[in-house]
């Protein structure tokens, strides 16, 4: 266990009995939201779709609590002059829209313009919600991108999942 990992579990467990007392509603992820918020303070949650933040935030806090986990977002929620830029400059280093279209999407096809995509860390909590994240409705969807998930809630409780796609430029019909 490393030593921010164990620092945000010392943080969360101080303020979990304060939340307890208080009587808030689910005290366990309102304390590893506060944690993590200190262990990644450039983490930017804003803009994702409800439903995705409070898939996020419960499939995190059950990584924290239960098995000593720190998972952080690196990229959540992205307007379309962002992703547009993202994809601007994928073109430019990889030379053609098709060879970009293997990292990033155009805004008009990416889930992160949509709020319910979520860039994930470290590798270790990504391995985590591709096991578990199913019963929140989180999805890894490329195979080329250990980090990516997506939000999925119509999936909860069946037994089938979104494709897993190679990269981006894989359509969904062909798998
Ligand atoms: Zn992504």
């Amino acid at each position: 266990m490393d030593v921010y990992r164990l620092a945000t579990l010392g943080l969360a467990g101080l303020r979990r009995p304060l939340d307890t007392l208080a009587g808030r509603w689910r005290p366990e992820e309102r304390a590893s939201e506060w944690a993590l918020g200190l262990r990644f303070p450039h983490e930017n949650l804003a803009g994702l779709d409800l439903g995705a933040r409070v898939a996020f935030a419960a499939a995190r806090a059950e990584a924290l609590w239960h098995h000593g986990l720190v998972i952080g977002l690196t990229s959540g929620a992205r307007s379309v002059v962002e992703q547009q830029q993202l994809f601007d400059e994928a073109v430019a280093e990889y030379g053609s829209e098709s060879a970009a279209r293997e990292w990033v999407l155009p805004p008009s096809e990416s889930l992160h313009v949509q709020g319910r995509a979520l860039d994930v860390r470290p590798r270790e909590g990504a391995r985590w919600l591709e096991i578990h994240g199913h019963r929140y409705g989180l999805y890894r969807t490329y195979a080329n991108e250990w980090w990516h998930f997506e939000h999925w809630p119509q999936y909860i409780g069946t037994r089938s999942r979104p494709p897993m796609r190679a990269d981006p430029r894989a359509p969904a019909s062909l798998l």
